[in-house]
Order: C-alpha cells, then sequence, then structure tokens
C-alpha cells in the first residue's frame, strides 16, 4: 500500500473543502469494507484518505417528505429498523442478505452505492422503491433518481469533489408487498449470481402497481421498466409473470465470471423475477 494522509474533518462543509481540494487525489472512506481491501491489493492509491466517521448527523435517519437515511448509516441499522421496515421493507430485506452481520455493522448504504458494484444487493431494492440520492459538493447539491446514478462497473455519476449524503426512500405505498430473492452459488454470505427485488400492489385481482430491478445481470443494477408495464392491468399469474420475465431479461447482457457464463444468468434471471414475483404477490400485507 502507498503511504497516505489520513485526514478527518469535524463538519460536512470541511469534509466538502477537502474533497472540492483533493478530489482527484483522495478517498472518502466510510465503512472501509470495500476500499481497504482496493488500497491493500493497490488497486486504488490515493494520496489522501478522508475518514468521515466525525459527521455524525450523516449516520442518523430522519422522516421529512420520504425517509432521509444518512449516507453512513450502516446496514445492520437498515436491516433491524422499525422505521425502514415501515417505509420500505424491501431495504431491510435485501440488507439482510448481504455478506456477514460482521460486514452490515460496518458497511454504509453510502459506501455501498459509491463502490457500485454491479452484484451489490441494495442499488436493485433501492430501485424498487423508488429512492434517490443527495450528491453534495462545494459547487452544488443534486438528487440523482437510483436507476440513473449508477452508470458501470464501479462507476457511478459522482464527481471527484461529490459526497454522497443521503439515501431518500418514499414511504411505500398502501397495499404494495415486496420479496427480494437472491440467487446464490454455493455459499450463504457470497455475492449474488442474481437478483431480484419485486415490489407489487394488486386490486381487484389486478396488477395495479408495479416495481423490478435486477442485480448481477450485467455492469450494473437494471430496473426492469418495460416488464413493469407489461404487468400492469394484468391478473397476478404464472403465465403473466413469465411474460414480465421474459421482458425484463430478454436485453440483459450479464458478465461471465466465477458464478455462470451470460446464458445461465439471463436464464436464471428470468426464473427468479417469476419467483420473486409470486413470492410478492403472496406475501402477508404488512
Ligand atoms: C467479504 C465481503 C463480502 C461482501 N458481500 C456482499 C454481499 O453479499 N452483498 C452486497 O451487497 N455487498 C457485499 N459486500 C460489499 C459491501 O456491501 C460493501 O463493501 C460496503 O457496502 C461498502 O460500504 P463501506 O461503508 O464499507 O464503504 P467504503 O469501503 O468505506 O467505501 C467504498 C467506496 O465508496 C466511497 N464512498 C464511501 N462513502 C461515500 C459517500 N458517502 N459518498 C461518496 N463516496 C463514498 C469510498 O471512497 C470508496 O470508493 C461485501 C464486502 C465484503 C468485504
Amino acid at each position: 500500500m502507498k503511504p497516505f494522509s489520513y485526514l478527518e474533518p469535524d463538519s460536512l462543509d470541511e469534509a466538502l473543502d477537502l474533497l472540492g481540494r483533493h478530489g482527484d487525489d483522495a478517498k472518502v472512506i466510510a465503512g472501509g469494507t470495500a476500499l481497504v481491501n482496493f488500497m491493500k491489493n493497490d488497486l486504488v492509491e490515493p494520496r489522501f484518505v478522508i475518514g468521515l466517521r466525525r459527521l455524525k448527523h450523516l449516520q442518523a435517519m430522519t422522516e421529512d417528505n420520504g425517509l432521509r437515511i444518512g449516507a453512513l448509516t450502516t446496514l445492520r441499522t437498515l436491516e433491524t429498523s422499525p422505521t425502514v421496515a415501515g417505509y420500505a421493507p424491501l431495504l431491510a430485506q435485501a440488507c439482510r442478505l448481504v455478506a456477514t452481520v460482521r460486514i452490515r455493522m460496518m458497511a454504509t448504504l453510502g459506501g455501498a452505492i459509491a463502490y457500485a458494484d454491479p452484484a451489490l444487493d441494495t442499488p436493485p431494492a433501492l430501485m424498487a422503491c423508488d429512492a434517490s440520492f443527495t450528491v453534495q459538493s462545494r459547487r452544488e447539491a443534486r438528487t440523482v433518481p437510483a436507476y440513473q446514478f449508477f452508470t458501470g462497473i464501479l462507476e457511478t455519476v459522482l464527481a471527484p469533489d461529490e459526497l454522497v449524503t443521503e439515501i431518500v426512500v418514499p414511504r411505500q405505498p398502501t397495499g404494495c408487498r415486496t420479496a427480494y430473492i437472491k440467487f446464490l452459488p454455493a455459499t450463504h454470505d457470497d455475492y449474488a449470481t442474481v437478483s431480484v427485488a419485486a415490489r407489487v400492489a394488486v386490486a381487484d385481482g389486478k396488477v395495479v402497481d408495479a416495481r423490478i430491478a435486477l442485480g448481477a445481470v450485467g455492469a450494473t443494477a437494471v430496473r426492469a421498466a418495460a416488464a413493469e408495464e407489461l404487468l400492469a392491468g394484468k391478473e397476478p399469474n404464472a403465465a403473466n409473470f413469465r411474460d414480465a420475465a421474459q421482458a425484463a431479461t430478454a436485453d440483459l447482457e450479464p458478465l461471465k465470471d466465477i458464478r455462470g457464463s451470460p446464458d445461465y444468468k439471463r436464464k436464471m434471471a428470468a426464473v427468479h423475477v417469476v419467483r420473486a414475483l409470486q413470492a410478492a404477490t403472496t406475501a402477508p400485507h404488512p
């Protein structure tokens, strides 16, 4: 590991100043579960590491026009919070399936989305919750919808001087039920082979609202808007779920890796879209 200077700002303003000054040469560190591995393996070599742990308000959740989750909130807090269970059960379901509890005690939601590995569990759940992210720099603050944030493998819309400060999740509409399915290789604490987040509302025997998003099926998590449209107004039955799965997976370009070939992942994605829709539509009402 190359030597670096460790800086620990006391306020968000100070952190943004430091990023404005050193952005190209700096990395912020939140839980460190991804960054430390990258640094140990010389995959990133920042001259400055900016620790965020003194920014206590970024570890808090507030209810104000949706649930505003500070970027430093850990995945363990999210999986156990009754407030998150009420607003966005999908997010809690996805966090519960990330790695081990030791990782979830350290890993933060802001760190996960900035990391942007395509197989992470939280991005598809956030997309299916209609979440958006507040991104701040000295220049501006902006809001980015979850489905527009990820641009490639480990790539996002973040500029070097920008921080994710909060993740905003609207309250789940009445009548919605959800399922997050993570299809894993051999061990329960691995990254997904494919994952599917589904949120569905049914009224009078017809689907009235659907959100479907997939993870580990390409360079980024993706929202399956065509499948959502196809389901609207249809009966929630196996044939319609299979049509939705076909629409959700037709254009996917999964990456070949140790978890499988692109063809295998595309097939598994279709199988798990059907399963997620079945699970969501038969789950007890919250
Ligand atoms: C053994 C292991 C198993 C794992 N298994 C899974 C799994 O099954 N499912 C899953 O979803 N994930 C898994 N992960 C990944 C884990 O979720 C991420 O490492 C974690 O969420 C990153 O959060 P962090 O707070 O530790 O980020 P850090 O490691 O601190 O930072 C990650 C990156 O984000 C940047 N960053 C951090 N916070 C911000 C911010 N607020 N604004 C802008 N940039 C920021 C950092 O500069 C760095 O580039 C696993 C990780 C490990 C080590």
